[in-house]
């Protein structure tokens, strides 16, 4: 889960690190009245979950509380590459000398952590990379020791920081570290983390990405989750603790196994090249137990999906045998009546594919086709969603 960046700097300043104040307003009003509270020079960030919002116009400095207001007035609403601003953060103005970039990532290549250092920061670090990747400092680092004050030291030594500078960064670091570890984090960015004038070191952009898979112990971070953006049918998986992923296309996919489900998704993507370019409208994994009840919330999601013209059923029957899967298809249609209205390919194998072929057979259900082998399925479904 991506945080906003108020979330952001709300659990950087939990974990002790310098941040300036933030407030968080939803109208011109409330961003009137933050900036009063704050006091100064205030800017005015849209808050999207996406890069570049300065050079798209959505972080704007205002010297008075009446500047803040007409600035979150012209950005609330703004669309910034596809993301609608429904929020902007009124954040205390910095009197910016230098602008660093800093980050900590999960380095899944190196399966470590990795630490990214740079005094030429604010601007795409993306860029920088490309352009002069010698001012890039990469730092693999052990996620056992962390980033103690060695660590730290070492990075922005490396990174080209004066002894006089360093200290400052020191302690940065390693509370940027407290908070990355603390929270689960598999990112915590700083661009820019900035030196004001007088010296003082501030993280004035934070980007930061929780480990859902960490939510079992961090149940505060269930607040941080943000409805009004999430994908209404995604939501209705999560609720059913299905593994779904909306996709473009207009075949609906459910399969057993994640990796099935993945090797599906191509099958039927290679197949509907012959069929008009029709590619899968999701991933859908059920997991071990397909039972009538999952299958029904399964179907249920993929069928509420408008883009969705046929469905692709195809399961590997392991220690859930395919009678059982079977039973559940033709359960989970009696359960959805006449909201299944798309024609649904079934290809099962393996463990007792027989009787589950055979009670396939027998409900025969007037959206059910069976097919024998995977690319016969796939070129089914996809044939299907091109009428
Ligand atoms: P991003 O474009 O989404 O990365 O948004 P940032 O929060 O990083 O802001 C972009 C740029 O705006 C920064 O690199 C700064 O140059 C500038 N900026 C942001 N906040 C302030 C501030 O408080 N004072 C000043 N002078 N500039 C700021
Ligand atoms: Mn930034």
């Amino acid at each position: 889960m991506d945080l906003y960046e108020y979330q952001a700097r709300d659990l950087f300043e939990a974990h002790g690190v310098p941040v300036l104040a933030g407030i968080v307003a939803q109208t011109p009003e409330e961003a009137k009245a933050a900036a009063e509270q704050i006091g100064g020079v205030v800017v005015v960030k849209a808050q999207v979950k996406v890069g570049g919002r300065g050079k798209a116009g959505g972080v704007k400095l205002a010297k008075t509380a009446d500047e803040a207001y007409e600035h979150a007035k012209a950005i609330l609403g703004m669309d910034i590459k596809g993301h609608t601003v429904h929020r902007v953060m009124i954040a205390q103005g910095a009197e910016i000398a230098e602008e660093y970039y800093f980050s900590i990532l999960l380095d899944r290549a190196e399966r470590n952590y990795l630490a990214m250092c740079s005094k030429e920061g604010g601007v795409e670090i993306e860029q920088l990379a490309v352009d002069s990747p010698e001012k890039l400092v990469r730092y693999n680092f052990d996620p056992n020791t962390g980033i103690d004050a060695d660590v730290a030291a070492e990075i922005a030594t490396q990174a080209g920081f004066s002894s006089e500078e360093v200290p400052a960064l020191v302690d940065a670091f390693q509370k940027l570290w407290g908070a990355f570890s603390a929270e689960d984090a598999t990112l915590v960015e700083v661009n820019p983390l900035v030196k004001t004038g007088d010296g003082a070191i501030i993280a004035l952009d934070g980007k930061v990405t929780i480990d859902e898979n960490a939510a079992f112990r961090q149940p505060a971070h269930a607040d941080l989750v943000d409805e009004s953006a999430e994908d209404p049918l995604e939501a209705k998986a999560k609720e059913n603790d299905l593994n779904y992923v909306k996709l473009d296309g207009s075949v609906g996919i459910i399969g057993n196994g994640a990796g099935l489900v993945m090797s599906t998704l191509d099958v039927v993507a290679y197949a509907g090249e012959a069929h008009n370019g029709v590619t899968p409208a999701n991933f859908l994994d059920i997991g071990g137990g397909a039972s009538a009840e999952v299958m029904a919330n399964g179907l249920d999601v993929i069928l509420g999906d408008e883009q969705v013209k046929s469905v692709f059923v195809n399961v590997f029957g392991g220690i859930t045998s395919c009678d059982a899967v079977a039973t559940g298809i033709v359960k989970a249609l009696e359960i959805l009546g006449d909201t299944a209205t798309k024609p649904l390919v079934v290809r099962l194998d393996g463990n007792n594919v027989e009787e589950g072929r055979r009670i396939l057979k027998e409900a025969n259900h007037p959206l059910v086709i069976t097919a024998d082998t995977m690319d016969g399925g796939a070129d089914k479904a996809a044939e299907l969603a091109n009428k």
